[in-house]
């Protein structure tokens, strides 16, 4: 299905290609620490492009400072982080961003002053290297709205939607920078069940439309359902990679997660 002899594509707007066989991302030792406590020791994976990439772990076992390293809100104390060609580990977030990485919060955070369509039409200015005008911003961010099913709030502020609805803008603001690949941060959590098919249906769409995705989540049903291959971690490191199945079933995986007490 590959056409392993042509030359990679063009870079388009900057944003990295790089030839179709290699990753799309590769992180290499990536590691983080707060006041001594190692968040990320040693991280070394690949997303490769056009996956569903699932990210699990007990709390507290780095996926969200994994993210935060990737995206370029936190600095890695070290390691390498390649999207097409370019080393971005420690790279500001906006040229993280504007190199094709966007992210959802675990906690969504729109800006709260502003409609629905104008927190997506920002997003959409600011994608690609040229910046566009508001108009262009939002005209685009309607069609973002009607893919996340939320056109029918374009004017509302925030503070209007629902925590579904919440969740669904801060997909379209992540999908307005037209990124290569996406990091959700547990976009699930907190939704009921119909919610989540709704939401299962929605990421789907968005792999199908070209975007590679990085998925943390605790929703098992939709991990099973959704991911090509997962990674689990246990405090900072990388446990367990494979098919979802034979890595949930892995005796390690297994007294990670049996050995988290609930509270
Ligand atoms: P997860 O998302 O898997 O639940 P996190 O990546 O949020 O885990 O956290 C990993 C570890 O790093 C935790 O012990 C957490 O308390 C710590 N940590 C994460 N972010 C910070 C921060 N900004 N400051 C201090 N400690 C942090
Ligand atoms: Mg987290």
């Amino acid at each position: 299905e590959e056409r392993p002899t042509e030359l990679p594509p063009p870079t388009g707007e900057g944003r990295g290609g790089g030839a179709p066989r290699l990753p799309l991302l590769q992180v290499k030792n990536l590691s983080k620490s707060f006041r001594g406590l190692k968040a990320l020791s040693g991280v070394s994976l690949d997303v490769r492009r056009g996956e569903i990439l699932g990210l699990l772990g007990p709390n507290g076992s780095g996926k969200s400072t994994f993210i935060n390293v990737v995206s370029g809100h936190y600095l890695p104390d070290g390691g390498e982080v390649w999207l097409g060609g370019c080393n971005i580990a420690g790279q500001p977030a906006h040229r993280i961003a504007r190199a094709g990485i966007a992210r959802t919060y675990q906690i969504p955070r729109p800006f709260t002053q502003m409609s629905v369509l104008d927190n997506v039409a920002i997003a959409a200015m600011y994608a690609g290297q040229g910046l566009r005008t508001m108009e262009e911003g939002r005209r685009e961010a309607m069609q973002w709205l009607e893919f996340t099913q939320l056109a029918g709030k374009a004017q509302v502020l925030p503070a209007g939607l629902n925590l579904h609805q919440r969740k669904f803008l801060e997909l379209a603001r992540a999908l307005a920078a037209r990124p290569q690949l996406v990091l959700l941060d547990e976009v699930l959590c907190g939704l009921t069940p119909t919610e989540i098919q709704s939401a299962v249906a929605l990421i789907r769409r968005i792999r199908d439309q070209g975007t590679t995705i990085v998925f943390v989540e605790h929703v098992m049903d939709a991990v099973m359902a959704l991911t090509d291959r997962i990674v689990v971690f246990d405090q900072g490191a990388m446990l367990a990679e494979g098919a979802p199945r034979e890595v949930m079933q892995s005796p390690a995986v297994m007294s990670a997660y049996l050995g988290v007490s609930h509270a």
